[in-house]
C-alpha cells in the first residue's frame, strides 16, 4: 500500500484585530495579527481527502466577493501565490482529484473555494449547510460571504451533509471526521488523522483558533455562535490531545510557523 502523507497548504494570511482569537484575558498577540489560513491534504491510496478549502482567489478588491467591511475587518493577505487551485497545483494536482472535500464549517476563509470540486463528495455538518442556504435566501452575509454562498447554491455539487446523530464518522481507517456541531459557528466538523510515523494530528479548525482557547479554563475567543456547544467541543478536542494527539489550531501564527509547509514536503 502507498503510504499515507498529510501536506500543509498555506492559504495566506488574515490580518485582524486579535481580540477575535482572544477575547479577554492575557493575550500573547499584539493588537493587530496576522492569523494563518491553511487547509489540508491528505494523500490516501483509497481516496484523497482535502480538509477545508481556504478563500475564493477574488475575495478582495473593489469588485471582490467578500462585503467591503469584511475586507476591511479580515484583510487577505498572500495574493495569487496562496490561492487554494495554486497549492494544489505546486503538488501536481486539481480538483478532479479529490474524493471528499470536509469543510470545518463554511465560513469565507474556510470554504471559498469548494465550488471548484465538482467530482468531490462535499462533507459538511448538516446545520451549517442549513444556515448557509437560510442565508443566501434571506439576502444575509452576517457570517458567510454572499457571493460565495450564491456560488454555491448555483453550483451543482455534491453535498453530503452530515447531521449530529450522526456521530463521527471513518472516512477510512486512518482518517475519522469528528462531528463537533455547535459551537464556533452553527455546525463544526474536525478531522483526526493517524499517520503511520507522526501520529495522531486532529485538525480542529475553528473549533480552537490558537492555544489558549485550549488552556484550563480556556481564553475564550471573541466570537462564537453557541457558547456551551463550543466548551463542550473544547473538552473533546482536550481528551483527544490527553490520549497523545497532537491538535493543530484553525489560526494560530505560532503553531502554523512551526508546520512543514507543502512546498517543503508532507508528513508521513
Ligand atoms: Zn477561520
Amino acid at each position: 500500500m502507498a503510504r499515507m502523507k498529510l501536506y500543509v497548504l498555506d492559504l495566506g494570511r488574515l490580518r485582524m484585530q486579535s481580540k477575535v482569537l482572544i477575547g479577554h484575558g492575557p493575550s500573547p498577540f499584539p493588537e493587530i495579527l496576522e492569523a494563518p489560513v491553511s487547509a489540508y491534504c491528505i494523500d490516501h491510496p483509497d481516496g484523497r481527502v482535502l480538509f477545508d478549502a481556504g478563500c475564493h482567489p477574488d475575495a478582495m478588491g473593489p469588485n471582490g466577493r467578500w462585503p467591503p467591511e469584511f475586507q476591511s475587518d479580515f484583510t487577505h493577505l498572500g495574493g495569487e501565490e496562496c490561492a487554494l487551485p495554486h497549492r494544489l497545483e505546486q503538488l501536481g494536482l486539481g480538483a478532479n482529484d479529490f474524493r471528499y472535500v470536509v469543510l470545518s464549517h463554511m465560513h469565507a476563509d474556510h470554504a471559498g473555494c469548494v465550488e471548484f470540486f465538482r467530482k468531490s463528495q462535499l462533507i459538511v455538518h448538516a446545520d451549517e449547510l442549513a444556515a448557509v442556504i437560510a442565508a443566501h435566501a434571506a439576502n444575509d452575509d452576517t457570517n458567510y460571504a454572499w457571493r460565495d454562498t450564491d456560488a454555491w447554491v448555483r453550483a451543482d455539487l455534491a453535498w453530503r451533509p452530515v447531521s449530529s446523530s450522526e456521530g463521527d464518522l471513518a472516512l477510512h481507517d486512518e482518517v475519522q471526521i469528528l462531528n463537533f456541531g455547535r459551537g464556533h459557528s452553527f455546525g463544526m466538523l474536525g478531522l483526526s488523522v493517524r499517520l503511520p510515523a507522526s501520529g495522531d494530528i486532529v485538525l480542529v479548525s475553528d473549533a480552537a483558533y490558537c492555544a489558549e482557547n485550549l488552556h484550563q479554563p480556556p481564553l475564550m475567543p471573541g466570537f462564537f455562535e453557541d457558547e456551551s456547544g463550543f466548551r463542550n467541543t473544547l473538552d473533546r478536542i482536550r481528551q483527544r490531545r490527553d490520549l497523545d494527539a497532537d491538535v493543530w489550531f484553525g489560526h494560530d501564527p505560532r503553531q502554523f510557523a512551526m508546520l512543514r509547509k507543502s512546498t517543503d514536503g508532507g508528513y508521513e
